[in-house]
């Protein structure tokens, strides 16, 4: 948990992973102790096909939300990979293959929980596949399990710029999605402000709801507009802040530190943007994954 310089508390949780109930390398037990030695104060365990329960009194002291994940068409991408990821539920919404994709969205929301679209660049998911989807929660501008040394393509900036120059925009998270414990653990997170509410389930679900959060790999910042602006500001020192735009071509894309960090970076809005998506990158790499803000 983190407190920011408005007293609001912050609470950090990862949103996919798996354990070896289904094809992760540890256990349920274990990679909750692993979760909460690292900081964190939530997970959704989401095993494939296999719905975990969730406990607001885990041992550990970890809030766990309930889960699981459900794919469709195998390898096939043309016809459309999707991994959808759902937590929070109030019980197994029993979700079958025959649901199909958005079905088993559909039966996540009536469950009272929150559906994800995980690793759309993964999935080689395009734009178009993606936008009949309606009741979607988020989708995962990164997971970490998709990075080295195990797979590719961790990063769906491109798709997610694609749907929202189309007008379709999704919340961002970004997880681990956790399974073999060769480093994705704890690399990327979301954190959610509760202000002054105490962790709980229905806290927590509320705040996810009114997009209440940020995701990030360690820089943790706001971006808000301000005008005719769009305004980062950080409260961890940062290396470089660039606006994403739906213009191939912007002259002030990149705020760049020169000797000292910088804390605060401003993009200039002009005719022609529809969005912005800022990303803010510290010393060691790691990035702040802004949301979208629609012009
Ligand atoms: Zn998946
Ligand atoms: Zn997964």
């Amino acid at each position: 948990m983190y407190i920011d310089k408005y007293g609001n508390r912050w609470y950090r949780g990862n949103l996919h992973t798996h354990t070896t109930i289904s094809d992760g390398a540890r256990s349920p037990e274990e990679t909750k102790a692993i979760y909460r030695n690292m900081g964190y104060d939530f997970v959704a365990l989401t095993d494939h096909w296999k719905y975990g329960d969730g406990s607001e009194a885990d041992p550990s002291g970890l809030l766990v939300l309930s889960g699981a994940e459900y794919n469709y068409n195998g390898s096939d991408v043309l016809a459309g990979v999707f991994h959808i990821v759902g937590f929070g539920t109030e019980h197994d919404p029993e979700v079958t293959l025959a649901d199909g994709a958005q079905g088993a969205v559909d039966k996540i929301n009536d469950c009272g929980g929150l559906a994800i679209l995980a690793h759309p660049a993964w999935s080689m998911n395009t734009y178009d596949m993606v936008m009949p989807f309606r009741g979607l929660f988020a989708t995962e501008i990164y997971n970490s399990v998709s990075g080295l040394p195990r797979n590719c393509r961790p990063y769906s900036g491109i798709i997610v710029d694609q749907l929202a120059a189309r007008g379709y925009v999704l919340p961002l998270v970004a997880d681990d999605d956790t399974h073999f414990h060769t480093g994705e653990e704890g690399m990327s997170y979301i954190m959610v402000n509760l202000g002054d509410k105490p962790l709980t389930r229905d806290n927590l679900m509320a705040a996810l709801r009114e997009n209440s959060f940020i995701a990030t790999q360690a820089p943790f910042f706001e971006c808000v507009r301000e005008g005719d602006e769009i305004v980062v500001r950080s409260e961890t020192p940062v290396s470089c802040v660039t606006f994403y735009t739906n213009c191939p071509w912007e002259a002030k894309r990149n705020v760049t530190a020169e000797d000292e960090p910088i804390y605060e970076a401003r993009f200039a809005l002009h005719p022609g943007v529809s969005f912005v998506r800022a990303e803010v990158t510290d010393a060691e790499g790691k990035i702040g994954f802004a949301q979208i803000i629609t012009v």
